[in-house]
């Protein structure tokens, strides 16, 4: 019995009072006040083509500066505002700023296309479907890519995949994010409406020292070329493999290396600078 005791006192500290749990719970106290007070913020972080490392389109990915907590990144918020349901009015927030940057930077740049993440939670409830169905009437979807991970789409594929069918039908752009970290294999989501594959950074990140790696890279271009998708690679971070991904017919790349995540200040500077050197 005291053993038992023991362990249960065990499991109660760890899962109940460890830092990462108070932090956890901070967060999700916090969350619903951060839209109001104007903390979070989005940068964007340009995909390049890899012929000439032209901006084609920027990835906005949001940020969060809290006064207690201090930044808190996508990565440590995002699941629990998915779990909380506040992932619902986050996304709606990403894409009314999203309409607001492109309306800015289509003023000299038509051709630029703004990628926003979304969640499975944003694929099963109708606010993610009615903004976009709203902006379409605005002729917003040529300007804007919808990035979902291959597991937002297994949660409830039904209902997921005839949300996106109907996004593809109204023009927006689908990409699948992350490519190679789930379970799912190309022959599964050959049916879906998609238009771009970004390969995970866990592939691109040793790519130069890791023959594995260049070999899946390699095929998955292959395959997905077949499949008339465009393939972005992510995290690309040197030049060798901005090289290696060219040379093997890479579409898109995005990484460090080009740019880390910038302000919308910084991108529009860039692209009318871009624009000027054309
Ligand atoms: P993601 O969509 O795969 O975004 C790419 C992440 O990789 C970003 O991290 C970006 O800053 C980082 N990254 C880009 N290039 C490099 C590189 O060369 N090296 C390394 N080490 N990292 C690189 P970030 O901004 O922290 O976002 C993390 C994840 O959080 C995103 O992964 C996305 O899943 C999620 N996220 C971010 N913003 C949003 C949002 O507005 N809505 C939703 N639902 N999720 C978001
Ligand atoms: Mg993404
Ligand atoms: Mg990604
Ligand atoms: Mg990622």
């Amino acid at each position: 019995k005291h053993a038992k005791e023991h362990n249960q006192f065990n499991a109660f500290y760890q899962e109940g009072f460890d830092e990462a749990h108070l932090r956890r719970l901070a967060i999700v106290e916090q969350l619903p006040k951060a839209i109001a007070r104007g903390s979070f913020t989005l940068v964007a972080q340009p995909k390049v083509r890899a012929t000439d490392g032209r901006t084609v389109a920027a990835e906005m990915l949001i940020r969060w500066h809290d006064e207690q907590l201090g930044w808190v990144g996508p990565d440590e918020f995002i699941p629990l505002a998915e779990q909380s349901g506040m992932i619902t009015e986050i996304t709606h927030w990403v894409v009314e700023q999203a309409e607001q940057w492109v309306n800015q930077l289509r003023t000299f740049e038509d051709d630029i296309k703004l990628s926003i993440n979304i969640s499975a939670v944003d694929l099963i409830n109708d606010k993610l479907a009615n903004d976009l169905v709203a902006l379409s009437q605005r002729n917003m979807q040529r300007y804007l890519i919808l990035e979902v991970t291959e597991s937002a789409l297994m949660n409830e594929p039904e209902k997921s995949i005839a949300c996106l069918k109907m996004l593809s039908e109204l023009g927006y752009e689908i990409s699948i994010d992350d490519y190679g970290t789930g379970y799912s294999s190309l022959s599964q989501i050959r049916r879906l409406p998609i238009n771009e594959l970004k390969i995970d950074r866990a592939f691109i990140q040793y790519l130069m020292t890791q023959p594995d790696d260049q070999s899946i890279v390699r095929s998955t271009i292959q395959l997905a070329h077949e499949l008339n998708l465009r393939v972005v690679a992510e995290g690309v971070e040197d030049e060798a493999s901005w090289h290696w991904l060219l040379a093997n017919h890479c579409d898109v790349l995005q990484g460090y290396y080009f740019s880390k995540p910038i302000s919308f200040e910084e991108l529009h500077l860039r692209l009318l600078k871009e624009k000027e050197h054309a």
